[in-house]
């Protein structure tokens, strides 16, 4: 898996630099993802979890450790044991059944943000199974595609570039 730079925000003016010939479409239910990927879980995802009013101990795989050099990300999400999927793909409609509470991991995916001072760029990482990767009816990472998805978390970025 390697991994393409496809655009570059600055935080600061918003300004977008985008390769025009990345385009992504994502298949929403293919599901893909949910079989071929270990998902990180930070605290915020499981607290937005529970709420939900699942436990922990139902979808936190305290087997799995996600670590950065030697600093602890978080655990895994569980997957199922018949199919190797996350616990929360329905397998008849290939639909996640948290979506729009799913985790932070999830939500990115295949995008991999790097905050470089005023500027984030944005990677895409070229895994052969997601085909929403240069779908021909796929858009490009442009600045309305970016704040259109992930708004918020560029938002946050972007208050702590101004407030610096
Ligand atoms: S594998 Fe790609 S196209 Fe399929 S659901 Fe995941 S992100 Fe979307």
């Amino acid at each position: 898996m390697g991994k393409r730079w496809v655009a570059t925000i600055n935080l600061e003016t918003l300004e977008v630099k985008t390769d025009p010939y990345f385009r992504f479409k994502c298949l929403d239910n293919c599901g893909e993802c949910c079989e071929m990927l270990e998902i990180p879980l930070r605290d915020e995802d499981i607290a937005r979890i529970e709420g939900l009013g699942y436990n922990a101990w139902e979808f936190v795989d305290y087997e799995k450790l996600f670590y950065r050099g030697d600093k602890f990300l978080g655990y895994a999400l569980k997957k199922r044991a018949f199919d190797d999927a996350c616990i929360f793909l329905d397998p008849e409609t290939k639909r996640c059944r948290i979506y729009p509470y799913r985790p932070l991991a999830c939500r990115l995916y295949p995008f991999v943000f790097v905050r470089k001072g005023k500027e984030m760029e944005v990677y895409v990482r070229m895994d052969s199974f997601c085909p929403g990767i240069n779908h021909p009816e796929g858009e490009p990472v442009t600045r309305e595609f970016l704040l259109r998805e992930y708004g918020d978390i560029i938002g946050k970025y972007r208050a702590k570039v101004l407030n610096e």
